[in-house]
């Protein structure tokens, strides 16, 4: 991880490029035609080793298939789909020649940042921890908080409505891995198990009866797997609910499949609801997922100016900070001024990456996240600075810097609420009570790496921890 960048730092633009999908060789013949089709990208999604041989010939070696492999087998936790617009922004070799097939190539596929988090493989992942000892499969505990189902309840005036658990692009690291995608040899997937048009009527019900909800994220999974007119239905039926100010469509295939936001018939029905929103007096925005400059390309920002032309009030980016793809303040500041400059994309959060089992080596220290939002600060305007944020299981999002104490020796940081959701009602201590977050252990100091060695009941030290803050805490207020 790197937070220094020269000084004094000068600002250059760069022109966006689509890179040249016909150096892969299974995509020799491709014509622009079906590139720009978004029927030609699903159907030719990455989805398994042969396909990925296939589209790369002898570019790669066999070691690395071999390393996917063995990842497929024991550690994954999403099974592989990436469209061809996101294989094609790997390697991109549009500011120097095309490393040669074999070795040099496949060198520059394992240090590819999109690579790292789309095709994980065995040899990226920690052995030492590779999964944190608290990590779990719903690490943010939405299930909990679900108040109908899919529909996640956890701050007093917005909920999240998770209407489909598929995407287009499967990211390695998916926080509701849980319950998005299909099942690994790891993972056996949660199941939705009403209707989606029962869901869907449970939601809005919910939603009704709960005025003091303003806020929707609509999400998934993506809402680009979900076929326009139901999601425009869903949508039609949200603003008949009076609460109802904001609404945030979730969609990564913004960057992952653009085509899909360029077709004709997706742009006119987002320009209908778009007005419709407008005249009742709401907010319509689109979310969208991007952790690397690589992936701003031409297309992506046409997509993000079409969404911006049918009426929606903005196009706003939420990456996940994550080690080998974003982790340096250059990286991070390329990111943000290709959304911001090229795209018309606003550059709004970095999420922690979440403790999901086999995430360590993706994950970064509340320290590093620090020193990154501190170097990140006053190159950007304030209104597209990101803010870094730990989604704190049980909590909510928290800027990095809200920490209410922080142990660096054994990499516990303890965080507060401030409000109590419906269904909390009851709960008398969810103001005073500290929530958790963990740091990799290997970023941790000696001392603090044998303490976590010799724990053997991981709930006992969770609990004992919880305790010891909450005592320091009574101590320095007397
Ligand atoms: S697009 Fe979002 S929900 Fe889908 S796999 Fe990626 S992180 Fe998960």
């Amino acid at each position: 991880m790197s937070t220094t960048i020269e000084q004094p730092y000068v600002y250059r633009h760069r022109e966006l490029v689509e890179p040249d999908w016909t150096r892969f060789p299974g995509w020799r013949d491709v014509t622009a035609q079906d590139w720009a089709s978004a029927q030609w990208q699903r159907a030719h999604c990455v989805k398994n080793l042969k396909q990925l041989r296939e589209l790369m010939g002898d570019l790669l070696t066999e070691s690395f298939y071999a390393d996917l492999e063995r990842d497929q087998a024991e550690r994954a936790t999403m099974s592989m789909l990436v469209p061809p617009q996101m294989m094609n922004t790997m390697v991109p070799s549009t500011d120097e020649p095309m490393p040669a097939a074999g070795a040099d190539f496949t060198r520059a596929f394992y240090a590819d940042p999109i690579r790292r988090y789309m095709l994980p493989v065995f040899s990226d992942r920690r052995t030492d921890w590779p999964s944190h000892p608290h990590a779990t499969r719903d690490s943010l505990h939405e299930h909990d908080m679900w108040a109908t189902e899919g529909l996640t309840h956890r701050y007093p005036t917005k909920v999240l409505a998770e209407l489909l658990p598929t995407c287009p692009q499967y990211c390695g690291h998916c926080t509701r891995m849980d319950l998005v995608g299909n099942s690994t040899p790891q993972v056996d997937k949660l199941k939705l198990v009403g209707k989606p048009v029962d869901r869907y009527a449970a939601m809005l019900a919910y939603l009704q009866q709960t005025p003091q909800v303003r806020d929707v994220v609509v999400s998934g999974g993506d809402v680009a797997n979900m076929p326009w007119k139901n999601l425009e239905g869903f949508l039609d039926k949200l603003l008949e609910i009076d609460n109802i100010r904001d609404i945030r469509l979730a969609t990564k295939a913004l960057m992952g499949l653009p085509q899909h936001w360029l077709q004709p018939d997706v742009v006119e029905g987002v320009g209908r609801v778009a007005a419709k929103a407008r005249q009742r007096g709401v907010s319509l925005a689109i979310h969208t997922h991007v952790n690397n400059a690589q992936s701003v390309t031409p297309l992506v920002a046409d997509a993000a100016k079409a969404m911006l032309e049918a009426g929606v009030r903005d196009v706003r980016n939420q990456g996940v900070l994550m080690r080998g793809v974003n982790d340096s303040t250059e990286q991070l500041l390329d990111l943000c001024f290709a959304l911001q400059d090229d795209a018309m994309i606003t550059p709004y959060y970095f999420y922690m990456c979440d403790m999901i089992p086999f995430s360590e080596h993706w994950r970064l220290s509340l320290a590093e996240a620090q020193h990154l939002q501190h170097s990140m600060m006053g190159y950007l305007p304030g209104f597209a600075t990101p803010r870094i944020v730990c989604d704190v299981p049980f909590v909510g999002k928290r800027w990095v810097h809200q920490v209410d104490s922080y142990d660096t020796e054994r990499g516990m940081s303890f965080w507060r609420k401030n409000y109590r959701t419906s269904i909390e009602g009851a709960d008398t201590e969810a103001l005073s009570r500290d929530y958790v977050y963990y740091d990799p252990i290997y970023t941790l100091p000696e001392a603090g790496q044998q303490w976590w060695r010799e724990q053997g009941d991981h709930e006992a030290t969770h609990a004992a921890a919880v305790e010891a803050a909450a005592a320091s805490r009574e101590a320095s207020l007397v």
